[in-house]
C-alpha cells in the first residue's frame, strides 16, 4: 500500500480496539415469537417449541459491514407487559418489540411497551433505537393487522419497522438485527 503523505509522518500506534458491544433487548406478549426471532439469529434454526417461561442473554461475534460487534440479545419472557423492566432498561442500547401478525391482542400490547421504552429513552443520550416488528408472515392467511396499521404504529413512536417470519429465511432475520446495530452506531 502507499500512503503519500505517510512517509513523512511519526509513526502512530493505532490502539487495539475491542469489539464493540451492542445490548439488544426482545419484548412483546407471550407467543409472539421472541424466542423463535432470537434462536434464529443466533444458530439460523427455527425452533419451534421453546420453553415460554426461559428469560435468557446470549451472546454472537457478527460482522456488520466489516466490523466486528458483540451482539448480545435479551430474550425476555415477562407475563404482564413492562412490569419490572428496570433490569433491561439501563442495560439495553436498542429494543426490538414484537408482535404477531395473526394476533391482534399481542399488537395491542406492543403499545405499553413502546409508551414504557419511548417514556425512558426520551432525553437519553446516545438514544436507543427502537423496531417495532410484526412476525409470523408466513401466517399471511389468517392476519388480524394490517402492514398499515404497524407503520402507524410505528410513525407515532418515531421507530423502525419491519415484518418478517422466523421459520421462513434466516438472511431477512439477520436482516433486522444487523439493522439495529447500524442503528446503534449512527447514535
Ligand atoms: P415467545 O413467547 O414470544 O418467546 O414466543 P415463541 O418464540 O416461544 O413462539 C411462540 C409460538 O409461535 C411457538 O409455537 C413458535 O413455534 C411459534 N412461532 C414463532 N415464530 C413463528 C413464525 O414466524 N411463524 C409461525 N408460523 N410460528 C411461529
Ligand atoms: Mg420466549
Amino acid at each position: 500500500l502507499m500512503f503519500g503523505k505517510a512517509r513523512t509522518c511519526n509513526i502512530v500506534t493505532v490502539p487495539e480496539h475491542e469489539p464493540s458491544e451492542c445490548n439488544i433487548v426482545i419484548l412483546g406478549a407471550m407467543g409472539s415469537g421472541k424466542s423463535a426471532l432470537t434462536v434464529k439469529f443466533l444458530t439460523k434454526r427455527f425452533i419451534s417449541e421453546y420453553d415460554p417461561n426461559l428469560e435468557d442473554t446470549y451472546s454472537s461475534e457478527e460482522a456488520v459491514d466489516q466490523q466486528p460487534v458483540l451482539v448480545k440479545v435479551m430474550d425476555t419472557a415477562d407475563q404482564d407487559g413492562p412490569v419490572n423492566c428496570e433490569r433491561y432498561l439501563s442495560w439495553a442500547n436498542a429494543f426490538i418489540i414484537v408482535y404477531s401478525i395473526d394476533n391482534r391482542s399481542s399488537f395491542e400490547a406492543c403499545q405499553q411497551y413502546l409508551e414504557t421504552v419511548t417514556v425512558y429513552c426520551k432525553g437519553l443520550q446516545p438514544e436507543a433505537p427502537v423496531v417495532l416488528l410484526g412476525n409470523k408472515v408466513d401466517m399471511e392467511r389468517y392476519r388480524q393487522v394490517s402492514k398499515a396499521d404497524g407503520a402507524a404504529l410505528a410513525l407515532r413512536f418515531g421507530c423502525l419497522f419491519f415484518e418478517v417470519s422466523a421459520c421462513l429465511d434466516f438472511l431477512s432475520v439477520q436482516h433486522i438485527f444487523h439493522e439495529v446495530v447500524r442503528e446503534v452506531r449512527r447514535e
